[in-house]
């Protein structure tokens, strides 16, 4: 029998939902006390979950950062050990993972802001979904590919990045797979691959829908996928630690968030106060049903969102939040024009061999440049491919290109590299991506 879902909240007044939402928090708030490192946490903030009367005390509580979640782990278990029965986590660049554990309560909780995914996404039991994700220990394989799927009643089909693409598409043809559930960088990779084996995209498969989460995807990358497949793309953001956080409805405006599952601030990153509604702020949240490891205003992600408490054309009452990129991963150029790194990843995506790369910027005189430092085999390098990579980038930064147009950005240029010469770390990661060497920066 399929998880109920209970969509009424969705729809529900703001009265509701903050009187919902008030009740969790303070149920969350007093399970997090349970943990070693909220119970130290609070006590240096002097407070304690009978601080908690109206909602707006949970800014009396202090936030949570990814250094400190990473650093004593173990310590915000709030549960007893016997309890955990999942264990997820991610890689971080820094050698030292997150872990994220779960109970068995908890995987239900974590899987229902999916399953709410999937049938925004119109997804029905009848689907069957091909996971674009390696199934490993991560939140998007474990929860996502198997268990909100099987809360859903759903074939997916854990293909993974490692199948060879020949032998997934013989697959998708065989059981007539009508979505994809993927990261959209694997998305955007795997469908250059399909083309290359020379399929005829829309007319060999029967796509219907593409699902993805993670890092983000331009609007124009999305429509020439959405046109290739004869599909609809709908995107949702999520992390390992916060779950599906937010997902898009039909109407592709911002992601619809879950109040009964996270309660989300948006705040200033200078002042840490939260910023008006509509406003760009930093993502915080806290989890409202997690058992074994409860996060208060975590703010791990860096990332960059704008809150609307708008109700939506599709008749949700749900704040939505639209996502602006991560802090660190940021350029803002003469204050106006921004651009993320997951945008060059994005342009770089359809072009083979290319090894790693690194962003310049420079001011000279009145405008900013940026120059694109590739990493790439010398046989591989000619003129064509230099313009071609340029035109990528310019398709899919729209702001960089504005700011082109509007001559306050020089023209970007693509330098190639050898392999190896930008600055790693120890371990062979890419020290930076992004090398501002402006004298005036703007953090807007
Ligand atoms: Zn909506």
């Amino acid at each position: 029998m399929t998880l109920k879902i209970n969509t009424k909240v969705e729809y529900s007044s703001k009265r509701a939902q903050r009187e919902l939402q008030f009740k969790l928090l303070k149920k969350a708030l007093n399970q997090a006390y349970k943990s070693k490192f909220y119970k130290i946490k609070f006590k240096q903030a002097g407070v304690t979950p009978k601080n908690f009367k109206r909602l707006e005390d949970i800014q009396k509580f202090p936030l949570t950062s990814k250094k400190e979640f990473i650093e004593h782990n173990m310590d915000f278990l709030a549960c007893t050990p016997e309890k955990v029965i999942r264990l997820i986590m991610t890689g971080g660049t820094t050698g030292k993972p997150k872990m994220l554990l779960l109970s068995k309560k908890d995987i239900e909780s974590y899987s229902i802001p999916m399953i709410r995914n999937f049938i925004m996404a119109n997804l029905t039991q009848k689907d069957v979904a091909i996971l674009l994700i390696n199934v490993g220990l991560t939140s998007g394989g474990i929860m996502y590919g198997i268990e909100a799927p099987e809360r859903f009643e759903m074939l997916p089909l854990q293909v993974g990045l490692m199948t060879d693409p020949k032998t997934t598409c013989e697959l998708m043809r065989r059981l007539h797979a009508t979505t994809f559930l993927a990261a959209a960088p694997s998305m955007i990779k795997f469908t250059h691959e399909v083309q290359r084996l020379g399929f005829n995209l829309k007319k060999d498969f029967s796509i219907r829908h593409i699902i993805s989460g993670g890092a983000g995807v331009s609007p124009q990358m999305r429509k020439s996928l959405e046109k290739i497949w004869g599909a609809k793309w709908y995107h949702a953001y999520g992390s390992c630690e916060g779950g599906r956080m937010s997902a898009e409805c039909k109407e592709h405006d911002g992601y619809h968030t879950f109040p009964d599952d996270l309660y989300v601030e948006t705040l200033s990153p200078k002042t840490g106060i939260p910023v008006a509604d509509g406003e760009e702020g930093v993502m915080t949240f806290t989890t409202l049903k997690r058992e074994a490891m409860p996060l208060i205003r975590y703010q791990g992600l860096n990332d960059v969102v704008r809150m609307s408490t708008k109700k939506c054309a599709c008749g949700r009452t749900t704040p939505r939040l639209w996502v602006t990129g991560r802090l660190e991963e940021r350029i803002v150029l003469k204050g106006f024009y921004k651009l993320y790194l997951y945008q060059i990843d994005e342009a770089f995506k359809r072009f083979q061999g290319i090894n790693d790369y690194q962003l310049v910027i420079i001011d000279k005189g009145d405008k900013d440049y940026i120059t694109v430092q590739v990493e790439l085999e010398k046989r591989k390098r000619n003129e064509k491919l230099k313009q071609d990579l340029q035109k990528a980038i310019l398709f899919s930064c729209e702001s960089l290109a504005r700011g082109i147009k509007d001559k306050a950005v020089g023209e970007i240029k693509v330098e190639f590299v050898n392999i190896g010469l930008l600055p790693r770390s120890s371990q062979g990661k890419l020290k930076t991506r992004l090398l501002d060497k402006r004298k005036l920066k703007f953090i807007t």
